[in-house]
């Protein structure tokens, strides 16, 4: 019997905002010509489900808990989990994009679920860990703990290159933003799927060639950039892009309890 794949229905699950500026967000921006206007930023995680596994992609962070830049919350990650049904344990994957606070900020509520990172962003934070402690970093030392952890545990997966980490979901290091920031192609019911995370922050960077103002290579981000366009036209795998409100607003709610804050990506 063959066994065909189970595809996914893939949500993003919103859990805060801010609002910053273009001029602020977008690498070079000033001389792009462009007026500077308001730039709004959603703060989201991702969930592929299927009727074997629950996979996230990111956890989110407790914006209530500490103030990093004035993001304002919406519903924390677990009670969005809670609001779709989805309890802690039956999580089995978590994969993190990069060690920013906004990705990871919860993975200590998955103590039994695989982490999958990029061995460069592993690597790199622990480095940094040891140095300072991640003091005025942008990554909080008890998430990385929590990490590395999960190392001594065997259940931490580190991915050098392009890698199939469950049926139906790739991962491919493409840094930039962060050394070991990772792209997710992932098989949806309505196609694949490119989950930018912060390889791509907004939309408008994919149609201007904008770089985000944060990134450790510049030159990596703006390859990345061009390889998740590739791999777009590769795949025919729309980009998510993993901060713009444009998401939401084009791609359907989900139906149900997480109406609010749940979209439909496939
Ligand atoms: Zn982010």
């Amino acid at each position: 019997m063959s066994s065909a794949l189970s595809k996914f229905n893939v949500i993003q699950v919103k859990y805060g905002e801010r609002v910053t500026r273009k001029s602020i967000v977008f690498h070079g921006f000033a001389n792009s010509g462009e007026v500077d206007e308001d730039q709004p930023m959603d703060y989201s995680f991702w969930i592929a489900r299927n009727d074997k596994a629950i996979i996230l992609i990111d956890t989110g962070y407790d914006v209530a808990g500490k103030d990093w830049l004035g993001e304002t919350s919406r519903t924390p990650p677990p009670e969005g989990l809670a609001l779709l049904g989805i309890e802690p344990a039956q999580v089995s994957m978590v994969i993190t994009t990069h060690f920013h606070y906004d990705h990871i900020g919860y993975v200590h509520l998955f103590p039994q679920a695989v982490i999958v990172a990029a061995r460069a962003e592993y690597e790199y934070w622990t480095a940094k860990f040891e140095e300072n402690g991640l003091v005025g970093e942008f990554t909080a030392a008890a998430d990385l703990e929590v990490i590395m952890r999960a190392g001594e545990e065997q259940r931490l997966r580190l991915i050098d290159g392009e890698t199939e980490v469950h049926p139906g979901v790739s991962v491919y290091p493409v840094g930039g933003h962060c050394p070991g920031q990772l792209l997710t192609l992932v098989q949806s019911k309505s196609g694949p799927l490119i989950l930018a995370s912060d390889a791509i922050h907004f939309a408008e960077q994919l149609e201007k060639g904008w770089p985000f103002f944060a990134h450790t290579d510049l030159d990596e981000m703006c390859a990345a950039l061009a390889f998740a366009k590739e791999l777009s036209a590769d795949t025919g795998a729309p980009v998510i892009p993993g901060h713009d409100p444009r998401v939401a607003a084009e791609y359907p709610a989900l139906n149900g309890p997480a109406k609010a804050i749940a979209t439909s990506l496939g």
